[in-house]
């Protein structure tokens, strides 16, 4: 693989990193490596542990994340959480946000009902009620803007406060980044041993693949070889072709993300005038919002059917636009209001995304006064 000089910013590194060695005549991109096994004597011995296509994605994650040579891939960001959570002990306890991607929540659900592990949830925001509620823990988890409620947590002073009160005992702690990316945020510098990321959503960015990622602090290659461990005794990983559709798409995350999040600082101050907005849920940075309509859930039920442009999906990250109530799922937890939309902006002209989502909020409003 290419090295690059040690101080390449992101928007480079995104660029110029898992590239083959500069050769005359060689290809400038890594190939997808179909193969199962590698012939005897060297490094990889068969392609469940490694495959040259993940490695070529993982050194940009790491590299991006701060934990160069500490990425791994796998199947999609459930595949890559259930990893984490398999570090936990039998019977251990995890420390979870009360709201979270749902797909977690399931995850924890499931496991706490056979008696594996046992689940504390908590309110991300209050860091003194987080740092007590590890008590004894084994595993912290994080969202941060959290999904789809946008809540902050102050990732340092947990950080600070776990090291102060447990010191060595404290908790393993995971950071879910995929709201954020590494170029808005980077949890492995404010200390997490773990961040995880659905490259589903923005890293691949174009709506056409899945596929996870686990990056460890380089400090704890413990981590990351559990991780590693568990991935390939679960089989846990991605499709060679997978792989490199994501690090085909994170070519471009800079320029996406640039546009998608300038466009969102728009549509976020736009709604907030809107007649048929009562309120909007925005972190500050990135391109995802989450809105809450007059009417309840017919009306932000209206509202998604209505658009033209947006597309009514779940899922995030894309070049195009998304929105869904989450509600309509039956993993949502119930205190996520009814009448929530979570937007995800994407990259088109912010006027028609505007013109589309102003007469889609119209007509669900209409049509639910109407229904009256
Ligand atoms: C989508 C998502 C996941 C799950 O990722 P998949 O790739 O769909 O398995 C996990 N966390 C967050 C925040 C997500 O948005």
């Amino acid at each position: 693989m290419e090295h690059l000089p040690h101080a390449a910013r992101a928007a480079t590194q995104v660029v110029a990193l898992g590239r083959p060695e500069r050769a005359p005549g060689a290809a400038v991109n890594v190939p997808v490596t179909f193969t199962s096994t590698f012939v005897a004597g060297g490094p990889t011995i068969y392609a469940r542990t490694s495959n040259p296509t993940w490695e070529a994605l993982e050194e940009v994650l790491g590299a991006l994340e701060e934990g160069p040579g500490m990425a791994l891939a796998f199947a999609s960001g459930m595949g890559a959480l259930a990893a984490v959570v398999g570090l936990v002990p039998a019977g251990g306890t995890v420390v979870a946000p009360r709201h979270v991607y749902n797909g977690v929540t399931g995850l924890l659900d499931e496991l706490a009902a056979t008696g594996a592990l046992r689940v504390r949830r908590v309110d991300p925001e209050d860091v003194e009620s987080v740092v007590a509620a590890c008590e004894g823990a084994s595993l912290l988890l994080l969202e941060s803007p959290s999904n789809p409620m946008m809540e902050l947590t102050d990732v340092p002073a947990v950080m600070r406060g776990l090291r102060t009160r447990y010191g060595a005992e404290r908790p393993v702690v995971a950071f879910d980044n995929t709201f954020a990316t590494p170029l808005g945020q980077q949890p492995l510098r404010w200390g997490v041993d773990l961040v995880v990321h659905s490259a589903t959503k923005y890293l691949a960015g174009h709506s056409d693949v899945l596929l996870g990622a686990v990056v460890a602090h380089p400090e704890r290659a413990d981590l990351r070889e559990r991780v590693h461990t568990y991935r390939t005794l679960h089989g846990a990983i991605p499709g060679p072709m997978e792989a490199w559709l994501v690090l085909r798409g994170i070519r471009t995350l800079h320029v996406r993300l640039e546009r998608a999040s300038a466009s969102a600082e728009v549509l976020v101050a736009r709604l907030e005038e809107h007649p048929a907005v009562q309120h909007v849920r925005y972190p500050g940075f990135g391109a995802m919002v989450s809105i809450e309509v007059d009417g309840g859930a017919d009306a932000a039920d209206a509202v998604c059917d209505a658009t033209r442009l947006w597309m009514h999906s779940t899922s995030l990250g894309g070049v195009e636009s998304q929105l869904e109530r989450r509600r309509r799922h039956v993993l949502e937890v119930d205190t996520v209001p009814e009448n929530l939309i979570r937007l995800s902006v994407g990259v088109e002209d912010v006027e028609d995304l505007w013109a589309d989502l102003d007469q889609a909020l119209r007509h669900g409003v209409r049509r639910s006064l109407d229904g009256r």
